[in-house]
């Protein structure tokens, strides 16, 4: 067996004469337990793509070839989604296996949080659609993931995501439940710690995915996970007790959708959880429509409505609706109404007025009167004549008019 410079296993080329046939290997991209997984380049194309290399030769584990036979049936299963990695070649030696992937360009999620520490509310909804959309598409062919991290969750160089590592995915039949405890500590459901600790418990299913993703949108929104304690056994207990909050300061500026959507997805009892086609119609992925398509959207409706149509109304309707919208949104700039008797009686105290008076008011006692001097330029305008003048220092009398 071969080693690169780094100390990485590189196989023989004797034992992948195949893989090396067809693709020049380079740098280390990531590494699993049993895998490395390299950029590597189409010799014919000069193409760029990601090589997990699996090493079976490792006896440690018997199930390995099993398991990435698994994975690679799985990931066929799901293929041609645009939010899943794409396999776009395999070859087999005695001692490795080549999974040769598109290459995603700015690698885990994982990474790229790590240089954010967190991620806008607009960006952690497009990557939450986004995996959600994938899910949908994973689940919907009865397979559960397992192993839902944003380790596993990659980013094209449109940072797109791409949902990759099916190695601990399963296709389950209706009515099937899993019992083994397979993924990450931190992303466990409760169902899996359950039937790990105490008998009699039922299993899981699918519902352990969305779990994860409500760990992953919590972190992605304030940079660290719900139930994370130094000490795993804690952290192990907080999740069975579903022990998280949304009381640390970061949480102050989240609006409420996302922590809507997180605590409907940290939800103990996975039957009361949220699925993933809710989670997709959830408000937090609403969009407000805007004001064209309001438009468009109630011409059509009056279109419908059986009436004979009739351009020059609808023209007319159009225009309408088009000017009450943009009254509405000029409402708040539109002043508030004069009052004549108020204005009458004590005119200083409305502020389009006031405005005006003063103007007013400084073109005659301009050099006297000051802003910001305190005084009480409401005086001026009192009906009563005001007989207490103040006094200069000096007691020199103030000259009224233009000096
Ligand atoms: P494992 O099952 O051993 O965890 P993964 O499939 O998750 O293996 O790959 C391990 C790591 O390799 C990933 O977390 C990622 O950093 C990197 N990696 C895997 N596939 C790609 C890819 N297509 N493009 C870029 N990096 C990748
Ligand atoms: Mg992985």
């Amino acid at each position: 067996m071969a080693v690169d410079d780094d100390g990485d296993i590189l196989p023989d080329r004797d034992a992948a004469k195949g893989f090396y046939a067809k693709y020049e290997p380079k740098e280390v991209l990531g590494r699993g337990g049993c895998s490395v997984v390299r950029r590597c380049i189409e010799k014919e194309t000069g193409q760029q793509f990601a090589a997990k290399i699996i090493d079976l030769s490792d006896s440690s584990d018997e199930g390995v070839y099993e398991a990435t036979i698994r994975e690679i049936e799985v990931l066929r299963m799901v293929a041609g989604h645009p939010y899943i990695i794409e396999l776009h070649d395999v070859f087999e030696s005695s001692t490795f296996i080549f999974l040769v992937f598109e290459l995603c360009e700015h690698g885990e999620l994982f990474d790229h949080l790590t240089t954010v520490v967190t991620l806008s509310e607009k960006k952690t909804k497009l990557i939450m659609r986004q995996l959600f959309e994938a899910l949908a598409h994973v689940h919907g062919k009865g397979i559960v993931h397992r192993d839902l991290k944003p380790e596993n969750i990659l980013l094209d160089d449109n940072y797109n995501i791409k949902l990759t590592d099916f190695g601990f995915a399963k296709v389950l039949v209706p009515g099937e439940t899993l019992t083994d405890v397979c993924g990450t500590p931190g992303y466990l459901a409760p169902e899996v710690l359950q039937f790990a600790m105490y008998e009699g418990s039922q299993g899981y299913t699918h519902a352990v995915d969305l779990w994860a993703c409500g760990v992953i949108m919590y972190t992605l929104l304030v940079g660290c996970p719900p139930f994370w304690h130094r000490k795993q056994m804690v952290m192990l207990r907080n999740i069975m007790e579903g022990k998280y909050s949304f009381q640390s300061p970061e949480w102050e500026d989240i609006t409420d959708a996302p922590k809507d959507l997180i605590s409907k997805l940290l939800v103990l009892d996975p039957a009361r959880r949220i699925t993933v086609q809710e989670a997709l119609t959830h408000d937090f992925f609403q969009i407000l429509p805007s004001r064209s398509q309001i438009i468009v959207t109630t011409l059509r409706e009056e279109q419908y409505k059986g009436r004979p149509f009739n351009a020059k109304k609808m023209f007319q309707f159009g225009i309408m609706c088009v000017r009450a919208v943009i009254r509405i949104q000029r409402l708040r700039f539109t002043p508030e109404p004069v009052s004549l008797a108020i204005t009458r009686v004590d005119p200083y105290r409305i502020k389009a007025l006031r405005k005006v008076i003063d103007n007013c008011a400084f073109r005659v006692y301009g050099h006297w009167v000051k802003k910001g001097e305190g005084q009480d330029r409401a005086a001026l305008f009192q009906n009563c004549p005001k007989l207490d003048f103040p006094r200069t220092p000096m007691d020199v009398p103030l000259i009224i008019g233009k000096a």
